[in-house]
């Protein structure tokens, strides 16, 4: 299939959001539904937000949003003027502890994948913060640098995801997203400009060893992120199946429950031990996966969900 792109309308793009489970934000605000970075792992696809709308996307002539994810993009162009509006009227703002009343952009696209969904994200941003709310940016894009006026805020937090800087096995992953090392530079930018920074060391493939992700980890503390969060990648589902088919060796052996599982505490402890020899274990957060349970101390596993960051909020 070819790239299929258009618009679509929303009734409220300002949505409550349960990943303050992974300490993230009370709200999200998606710019697009389809993303152009089509990673292989991507869970997006699996959702409600894409598998109730099969119809819909059919007749824009995407005929397997699952297999095409990746291939396709319907922007939100509303989005500021729907925004605006519902911010003026809003009397009441969730503030969870875990949440802490941040918006997040985005949760199911990249709000800087391209220039339409970049000159979108700008203006959400604006208005949000003239409301004086919270916002996490997290991307794989790039022109996040040219809003650094806009964006180096005290209300404003960018994060990229950057679970490695091997371009080459990146390329097979997350294959229309920039390369890591790209995406390295732009924090770089971003760090000496003075964002607030954190990084989401997301997600490890399983064949990264404990001296790879100290390596990482020790390149990843010279931008000074608030926040390091990590989780391996999970290969169950039609994310699994578009893995094997990018030729990702190492799927088949994270595609049962155990070997998942085994794998995942594996990788936990090593990135324990790796940010304990650095000092800067307090900087860590785990987004563990509840199917964890009886692979895992189960104090533990708990003590994750719903757990503030330590960003300076
Ligand atoms: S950038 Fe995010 S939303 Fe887009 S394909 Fe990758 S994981 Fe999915």
């Amino acid at each position: 299939m070819s790239i299929v792109k258009g618009t679509e309308q929303i009734v409220n793009p300002l949505q409550r959001s349960a990943l303050r489970k992974k300490g993230l934000c009370d709200y999200v605000i998606n710019v697009a539904s389809g993303c152009l970075h089509g990673c292989t792992f991507c869970y997006v696809p699996s959702t409600p937000a894409i598998r109730t709308k099969q119809g819909q996307l059919k007749d824009k002539g995407v005929n397997n949003p699952q297999m095409d994810w990746g291939k396709y993009l319907f922007v939100r162009e509303e989005i500021p003027e729907k925004l605006a509006t519902i911010l003026e009227r809003k009397r009441t703002w969730v503030e969870t502890e875990a949440g802490r009343g941040v918006v997040l952009l985005c949760s199911g696209t990249d709000p800087y994948q391209n220039q339409e969904t970049a000159r979108i994200t700008r203006k959400i941003v604006e208005i949000l913060t003239n409301h004086k709310k919270k916002v996490r940016i997290l991307t794989r894009g790039l022109s996040w640098v040219k809003d650094l006026d806009v964006l180096k805020c005290d209300n404003v937090i960018v994060g990229m995801s950057l679970p490695n800087l091997d371009d080459r096995s990146s390329y097979q992953i997350e294959p229309q997203a920039p390369p890591p090392t790209k995406r390295y530079q732009a924090l770089l930018k971003g760090y000496k400009a003075g964002c607030r920074l954190y990084i989401a060391m997301a997600p490890t493939p399983p064949t990264m060893t404990k001296d790879d992700l100290k390596a990482h980890l020790e390149k990843i503390c010279q931008l000074s992120p608030e926040v390091i969060f990590w989780e391996p990648i999970n290969a169950r589902g039609s994310n699994g199946k578009r893995m094997i088919a990018a030729g990702l060796d190492f799927t088949r052996e994270i595609m049962t429950k155990k070997s998942w599982a085994e794998s995942f505490v594996r990788q936990w402890e090593d990135m324990e031990t790796a940010a304990q020899e650095l000092g800067i274990l307090d900087k860590l957060h785990i987004w563990p996966d509840p199917e964890l349970k009886g692979y895992v101390d189960e104090a533990k596993l708990e003590s994750w969900f719903y757990k503030p960051t330590v960003e300076k909020w």
